[in-house]
């Protein structure tokens, strides 16, 4: 009896791209199943119960966001969103539906199955990482979250955040290695009649940054992907 192999779905109707996806992870190991559809994602998630999703976002028979709403009506699948969109809307539009990630096409094979294992563990230690964030630490490189004082450290020395900077860095880094949107962000922080103004957030992150980052215009602990939102350097693996 071998250990258990992680199951992958892969949804995607571009045959090029659906069988270098699936040389890709039989490589690393994983199981893979395929289907080209909408319909035959849903089918196959409910029959066959994959451990995560790969989902292109343009499937010909069903909007992508509409799938991903759908998935989400019965299970917390970890969804990583694959969109030759360039449309930025699209992308932050998935991840608010509740897509964990998202990759651009063309995307690198190392970027792919680093998404794909931290979206992997995120799913196994939910239960740990909620203790992480009422009671542990995040440390990544010098930068500390200390959940328990609500402090940030860097190299040893507080930051001096306020306490909104705070939340917002807490957050990211209870979703560290995964990209959180502005507006789950501005919802989660502020609540859920928040506007969708992100200028809030910019100012804000702006500010964090002249406080936690060796060099702000080259951050190397919260990163921004443009039009979406930001992502928390993942934390180191003990
Ligand atoms: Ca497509």
């Amino acid at each position: 009896m071998g250990v258990k192999r992680d199951k992958i779905l892969i949804a995607e109707d571009d045959a090029a791209i659906s069988r270098l996806l699936k040389t890709l992870l039989k490589a690393q190991n994983y199981d893979v199943l395929e289907t080209t559809t909408g319909e035959g994602a849903l089918a196959v998630i409910s029959s066959h119960c994959p451990d995560l999703v790969l989902l292109d976002l343009g499937l010909p028979d069903m909007d992508g966001t509409q799938i991903i709403r759908s998935i989400r009506k019965w299970t917390k699948i970890p969804i990583i969103v694959v969109s030759a969109r360039s449309d930025e809307e699209d992308k932050a539009m998935a991840l608010d539906m509740g897509a964990d990630d998202y990759l651009a096409k063309p995307f690198g094979s190392i970027e792919l199955l680093a998404r794909i294992r931290t979206a992997l563990r995120h799913t196994r230690t939910t239960a740990e990482d909620e203790g992480i964030a009422l009671h542990g630490r995040y440390e990544v490189n010098g930068l500390a979250i200390d959940y328990k004082k609500y402090r940030v450290y860097v190299d040893g020395r507080d930051a001096g955040l306020t306490p909104n900077e705070y939340r917002i860095v807490a957050y990211l880094g209870r979703f560290a290695g995964r990209v959180v949107t502005y507006k789950t962000l501005l919802r989660e922080l502020w609540g859920p009649q928040t506007g969708s103004d992100n200028k809030i957030l910019r100012v804000h992150m702006a500010s964090i940054r002249r406080k936690i980052e060796p060099n702000p215009d080259e951050p190397r602990y919260i990163f921004t992907e443009t039009g979406i939102g930001y992502r928390m350097a993942e934390e180191e693996e003990y």
